[in-house]
């Protein structure tokens, strides 16, 4: 499938964005993530030619609102409404970070996430994490999601690919761009869809820590959130 397909049911598609590494440049500090300049604009333009305009991130939904006034989002996977992480797994989740040099945590309620980015090594630091907390989420009933320099416990029940399969309904195309992981889900959703006849399109936004997995698995891939911006211009 082609952006073109795509652009050319435009009044009848669902655009669903990533934000993190999709619209905001990667950055060391997760609260310190901001979208291009340009993306505002850039979205508000386009979000009365379709027929829905959303970003499906991993974040709480209120942080990208803030960032992106007026632009749907749906947060945390999907899993927003749902009870928060225990309290006890929270303390658990503190203390494995605590005890990894340049580790920090991010502590989202529903969601623990462990950010290794500032590790003096990132592999070396997630690959010690990484036991420890598979071990905590399959007691707590979690998902452990790995991500770009970043391990985290979720709610279970969503995730991209059911969020996009529920924001897809009644549109003839559907366009979602992602760069890491848990963008794979959506990927995965849209080449179902495909399969019954919608016109899909899987971007990739590609950048020196796009996994292998997401940009082979793309119809297409753009060079950074720079790139997405320009294609959804175009359109
Ligand atoms: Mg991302």
């Amino acid at each position: 499938m082609t952006a073109a397909e795509v652009r050319a049911r435009l009044a009848d598609a669902a655009i669903l964005l990533d934000f993190d590494g999709s619209l905001a440049p990667i950055v060391e500090r997760p609260e310190a993530a901001r979208p291009l300049r340009e993306a505002p604009d850039v979205l508000r333009g386009l979000r009365p030619r379709v027929r829905r305009l959303a970003i499906v991130t991993g974040r709480p939904a209120a942080f990208v609102e803030a960032l992106l006034p007026g632009i749907e989002v749906v947060g945390l996977y999907g899993t927003e409404g749902a009870p928060d992480v225990d309290q006890a797994v929270r303390e658990e989740v503190a203390g494995l970070a605590g005890g990894e040099p340049g580790a920090t945590l991010e502590d989202k309620g529903t969601a623990v996430a462990v950010h290794v980015r500032g590790a003096a090594d990132p592999e070396a630091a997630a690959a010690g994490l990484r036991g420890p907390l598979a071990r905590i989420a399959a007691a707590a009933g979690l998902r452990l999601l790995e991500g770009k320099r970043v391990l985290e416990l979720a709610a279970p029940g969503s995730d991209k690919g059911v969020v996009v399969r529920r924001l897809a309904e009644g549109a003839e195309a559907v366009a979602f761009a992602g760069d890491d992981l848990a963008d794979l889900a959506a990927f995965d959703e849209l080449g179902r869809q495909a399969g019954s006849g919608l016109a899909v399109c899987r971007i990739a936004v590609g950048g020196p820590e796009t996994p292998e997995e997401v940009l082979v698995a793309a119809d297409l891939v753009v060079d950074g959130p720079e790139g997405l911006l320009d294609l959804l211009a175009s359109w």
